[in-house]
């Protein structure tokens, strides 16, 4: 099953939960004050990536929240030069996955760096944005 984020619009990256629509809530409450949190199931103590309601471990159901803090190492990034249709007339654009407090990775924009800077292990940090609908969301930046 594929478990990436979609694509939606240039700045906005959403995510697909698979938790009840009610406990998402407290993600994005979350992001709402600078902070990315996640899932940690209470039986085997596996975290996950966007947050799961069922342990892809040991099939558990309760979970608990935790703050995966604001550092971030990067792994790999696109530079996309040439948009699809969707997304003409924008500017060049990266999109980063890197790693995140205990091995979690989060795929995001990356924001302030030249692709020809970026390197793999770069230090980054997470940051929480509104857009202008007001809806929160999160890019990488230089550390
Ligand atoms: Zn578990």
């Amino acid at each position: 099953m594929d478990e990436s984020p979609q694509l939606h619009s240039r700045r906005t990256l959403s995510l697909r939960f698979d938790i009840p629509i009610s406990k998402t809530r407290e993600f994005w409450d979350a992001l709402r004050e600078g902070k990315l949190i996640t899932t940690r199931c209470t039986k085997c103590g596996n975290v996950s990536f966007p947050p799961q309601a069922d342990c892809p471990k040991c099939m558990g159901a309760e979970f608990e929240w935790i703050d995966l803090g604001t550092e971030a190492s990067l792994v790999t990034f696109t530079h996309v030069r040439m948009a699809p249709a969707s997304f003409a007339g924008n500017d060049d654009y990266t999109i980063a996955i890197a790693e995140v407090k205990d091995g979690l990775k989060v795929l995001a924009w990356l924001e302030g760096v030249e692709a020809e800077s970026a390197k793999p292990g770069m230090k980054l940090r997470i940051e929480a944005r509104a857009s202008k609908e007001g809806n929160p969301y999160y890019v990488f930046v230089p550390a």
